[in-house]
């Protein structure tokens, strides 16, 4: 689902990514770890085409990324949904409204979105808030509209980018296993974290970079000390 070979990406004389290679299959689970400035956001901004690699191949799916053209690029980001530590839902609308937005902006029938949003409320576990807007909502709940609003185009890959950062340690297992259950129906999910509990809890596989290059990839334990 994830294929990165050979991948080099530099800026100037700084090393974002260099020679990396790794294979993620569809519905793997994979946390990628390593320390600031290792190279993670460089991973994914690679793998959304926000940034360019200088040599190697990056298979998503069907999507050579290093072949689309800039025309090319919504359909590669469509396959993919991705959360963040902040969050980053709309304000002034609601959870309702933030999760039909990503299906309005896809243009899917009123019919398809007024069956399919509260589907996907129920299945986050935030039903009874979906006439809230964010700011009346906890952190824990924020993130599960996040996530909903991720998923609701059924994308083939799910990157969560450090989504437990800005939660409490019970609010962040309560998201992980949502995390779980969505990976379980199939969705492929690679997670930056420095969550080292998680991590070590869990035991997905493990994807390491260190300095550009990817030292580590197994299953287990997150493997540094913090
Ligand atoms: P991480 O997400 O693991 O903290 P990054 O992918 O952001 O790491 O950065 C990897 C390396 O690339 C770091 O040395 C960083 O300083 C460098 N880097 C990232 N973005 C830029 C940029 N726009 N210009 C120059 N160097 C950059
Ligand atoms: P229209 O009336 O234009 O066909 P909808 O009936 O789909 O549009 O929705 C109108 C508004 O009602 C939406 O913007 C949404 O905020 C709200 N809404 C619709 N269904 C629900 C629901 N199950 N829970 C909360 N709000 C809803």
């Amino acid at each position: 689902m994830i294929t990165f070979t050979d991948v080099t990406k530099m800026y100037g004389d700084n090393v974002g990514l260099e020679n990396a290679s790794v294979d993620i299959d569809k519905g793997d689970f994979v946390f990628l770890v390593g320390p600031s400035g290792a190279g993670k956001s460089t991973f994914i901004k690679l793998i959304l085409k926000e940034i360019d690699a200088d040599s190697g191949s990056i298979r998503i799916g069907d999507y050579e990324v290093t072949q689309l053209s800039n025309r090319e690029v919504p359909q590669l980001r469509r396959k993919i949904g991705i959360v963040f530590q902040d969050f980053r839902l709309l304000p002034k609308k609601t959870v309702y409204e933030n999760v039909a937005f990503a299906m309005e902006i896809l243009h899917r029938s009123k019919r398809q979105i007024r069956k399919r949003v509260p589907q996907i409320l129920s299945l986050v576990g935030i039903s009874d808030k979906a006439d809230r807007y964010p700011q009346e909502l906890s952190a824990g709940e924020q993130q599960r509209v996040a996530i909903a609003r991720a998923i609701i185009n059924n994308p083939k890959v799910l990157i969560a980018d450090e989504p437990t950062g800005n939660l409490d340690p019970d609010t962040a297992s309560g998201i992980m296993e949502l995390l779980d259950q969505i990976n379980m129906t199939g969705t492929t999910i690679l997670m930056v974290t420095h969550a080292k509990d998680i991590v070590d809890r869990m035991h997905k596989r493990v994807v390491a970079i260190e300095s550009g290059h990817i030292v580590r990839d197994e299953f287990g334990q997150y493997g540094y000390e913090e």
